[in-house]
């Protein structure tokens, strides 16, 4: 069983690896969406593999790390695509969370990506 806790938080970014006239490589924000997924038995007392609370209290020092901050001053994230969000968000997360299974990132309503480990 994989459960999910979603986070929205506000954030500025730019692409610095893009080529010249790329619409990435401005100055811009995103109302970015992540799934925090975990994989567990569910325990049979409790009908939940952990709760959401917890994961929402691990993840808030991340969430405020991110929200409403320039992505490419926070260190590790100097190109911050989806792809190296994703992997970033993990390695934080990964050490204070061991059933964590999965990483997914909305970038927008259309386009996102999903992390699973090395
Ligand atoms: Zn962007």
């Amino acid at each position: 069983m994989e459960l999910f806790k979603e986070f929205i938080f506000e954030a500025a970014h730019r692409l610095p690896h893009v080529p010249e006239g790329h619409k990435c490589g401005r100055l811009h924000g995103h109302s970015f969406r992540v799934a925090i997924y975990i994989e567990g038995e569910v325990d049979p007392y409790t009908g939940w593999i952990r709760d959401f609370s917890e994961i929402k209290t691990i993840f808030k020092p991340i969430y405020e790390q991110l929200d409403h901050n320039y992505l490419n001053d926070i260190p590790g994230l100097e190109n911050p695509t989806s792809e190296v969000l994703a992997k970033w968000i993990w390695q934080q997360v990964k050490p204070l969370l061991p059933e964590l299974s999965r990483v997914r990132i909305h970038e927008t309503c259309t386009s996102g990506c999903e992390y699973r480990g090395d």
